[in-house]
């Protein structure tokens, strides 16, 4: 890990914004670093779930590996637009990774990968390991486990609300007509997240609360 890569200094950045990563690798690749079978043509920037494990071996070939973490690629596009926008759509993608802990099956465990590591690849694997683990597949018209559902929103605002001075909350695309949150309620919903917003605090313990009623009721349709 002694190369310095492109992405380090935006390492850096969101270690100090989002102490909640712990100690989990953040992995910051541009799509040009991954494989054929690992691009989605078209999207902008994506967190990819169990990324990590999924590249392990070439970043251990590139001396890359760092340990178990979360993995956001960068399509070119991201690459040409301004730095607030840069940061705007990684912020995006890591609100993405901190909704994933406790609700994936590639979430990150404490030891390194053994048997689980290996389930994963066997047909019906996936689907064992959530039944172990206690973890529930997401339905779709669940604003909480929605991928840009009410939890994504409420944990974006944190960290936007965290970075108020650099990048604009709508930098993070919270909001939008195939989200669960519209447009034109982005700001009653940051209105009704204010008091939480103020108090600020650890977003994993913040998850665990529920949100207010007034923030809540914005996501019905
Ligand atoms: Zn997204």
């Amino acid at each position: 890990m002694s190369e310095i890569h492109w992405a380090d200094e935006y390492v850096n950045w969101l270690q100090g914004i989002v102490p909640e990563l712990g100690d989990a690798a953040i992995y910051l690749r541009a799509a040009t670093e991954l494989p054929e079978w690992m691009q989605h043509e078209g999207l902008f920037a994506w967190f990819e779930p169990g990324g990590d494990l999924k590249i392990e071996k070439l970043l251990r070939s590139r001396s890359q590996w760092a340990g178990r973490g979360h993995l956001i690629v960068f399509s070119d596009a991201w690459f040409d637009r301004p730095e607030h926008v840069q940061r705007g759509g990684l912020l995006h993608e890591i609100t993405h990774a901190i909704c994933s802990v406790g609700q994936s099956v590639f979430d990150l465990p404490t030891s390194e990968f053994t048997l689980e590591h290996w389930l994963l690849t066997v047909p019906g694997g996936r689907e064992k390991l959530m039944e172990m683990r206690g973890i529930q597949e997401r339905g779709v018209t669940d604003h909480e486990r929605e991928s840009h559902g009410l939890r994504f929103v409420r944990v974006g605002l944190h960290l936007a609300k965290r970075v108020w001075q650099s990048v604009s909350p709508w930098e993070l695309q919270l909001t939008g007509a195939l989200y669960a949150l519209q447009d034109d309620r982005f700001l009653d919903a940051i209105k009704a997240l204010t008091p939480e917003l103020e108090s600020g605090g650890n977003l994993l313990e913040i998850l665990k609360t529920e949100a207010p009623a007034d923030f809540a009721k914005l996501f019905d349709r």
